[in-house]
């Protein structure tokens, strides 16, 4: 039985985890759970699971988790993040942004393995979490084809990863402005939380991405193209000319229990892909959607311009879901961010915080007045 603890259990990738452990009772064991703030459901999971180490950032809402189960070990605040992964084997991180940098580093220290969604951690702390050395294993349907594909591998050229181009691709340059939170987060192929939606609507969510690949994969070789049906989730080029693609029906699932199985396919129940199928590739449109050169530029920058790129488009979404900016203002603020910050620095998990927390403070409070 492989120990489970799952951080983000209320969210979108934490959701679809638990139903991966419901069809498999007998492989997984749920030893922690853990989320924002959302009680009920997780006083619910803890039930199902009979889960004895329960987390909730939110500290406000540690007593009500506790009145319901007195007998269950109930941590808040930053505990919720690092305190709950004591007895497990894999820490499945899916909480969204920042914070999930803390729980990556914590469960590397404890030795565990990671099944990583969340992206920010990689972006903000890449060269602090690879240097830790332990095993994570990537939850990104992207990141997981690269991973697929390598296995067996000893060099490769360079990834290439597929990106949707997110439900505005095709929109007039024109029209991105009046776009709405509505509009942004409702994505055509995957089904996914809020803060997500909006990165693959700008396509920051792709130049995330590329960052982690620059982590995950340790090369600075990355490019993208554009595959609106979302079915090869991503390839591998190789010395020899020869390119690896990885398919499949567009399901989080997938991916998502290959981090627990590895490296076993182990089987599931699942879509098949309905062949013949005839699918597009096509080339980026880097003035239309500037975001992933953004972050190809981060990435040759390195130092700090993870961590700021990371904080500005946190905010800046944030402001944008609470309707304080236009659509199009998120990748503008990103960029003019990068363009006048030191970015040479970044050693420790402390400095990154602090820049994040900096960073992301002075954009927040620019424009949440508006
Ligand atoms: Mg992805």
């Amino acid at each position: 039985m492989k120990k489970l603890a799952i951080l983000g259990c209320t969210g979108s990738i934490g959701t679809q985890t638990i139903d991966i452990v419901r069809h498999n009772r007998d492989k997984y064991e749920v030893v922690a759970l853990s989320c924002r703030s959302s009680a009920e459901r997780l006083i619910e999971l803890a039930k199902e699971f009979d889960c004895k180490t329960l987390g909730i950032y939110d500290e406000t809402k540690v007593r009500e988790v506790r009145a319901a189960l007195p007998n269950v070990k109930v941590f808040g605040g930053d505990d919720a993040l690092t305190a709950v992964l004591d007895g497990c084997d894999t820490a499945v991180v899916a909480v969204v942004g920042m914070i999930g940098l803390k729980a990556v580093l914590a469960a590397l220290d404890m030795k565990k393995t990671v099944a990583l969604a969340n992206k920010e951690s990689l972006v903000a702390g890449g060269k602090l979490v690879t240097e830790k050395g332990g095993i994570v294993c990537p939850v990104d349907s992207e990141h997981s084809a690269v991973w697929q594909c390598l296995r067996g591998e000893k060099k490769f050229k360079r990834i290439i990863l597929t990106a949707s181009g997110g439900p505005f691709y095709f929109t007039p340059s024109n029209e991105l402005e009046s776009v709405t939170p509505e509009r942004a987060v409702a994505h055509p192929n995957w089904s996914m939380g809020r803060k997500i939606s909006v990165d693959s609507a700008t396509m920051m969510n792709k130049g995330l991405e590329l960052i982690e690949a620059r982590w995950l994969f340790g090369t600075t070789d990355i490019d993208y193209v554009i595959h609106p049906e979302s079915v090869v989730h991503s390839m591998v080029e190789f010395e020899d000319g020869s390119i690896k693609a990885q398919a499949g029906f567009p399901d989080m699932r997938q991916p998502i229990q290959y981090a627990l199985t590895y490296p076993d396919h182990a089987p599931r129940e699942y879509t098949p892909l309905a062949l013949p199928l005839s699918l597009g590739f096509l080339p980026p449109d880097e003035e239309k959607f500037r975001a992933p050169a953004l972050a190809k530029q981060a990435i040759k920058t390195g130092g700090l311009a993870g961590t700021v790129l990371n904080a500005a488009n946190e905010a800046a979404v944030r402001l944008f879901l609470e309707r304080k900016i236009h659509f199009t203002d998120i990748v503008d603020i990103v960029e003019d961010t990068l363009g006048k910050t030191e970015l040479s620095g970044g050693d420790t998990a402390e400095e990154i915080y602090s820049v994040h927390n900096r960073i992301y403070g002075l954009i927040y409070s620019k424009y949440r007045g508006n």
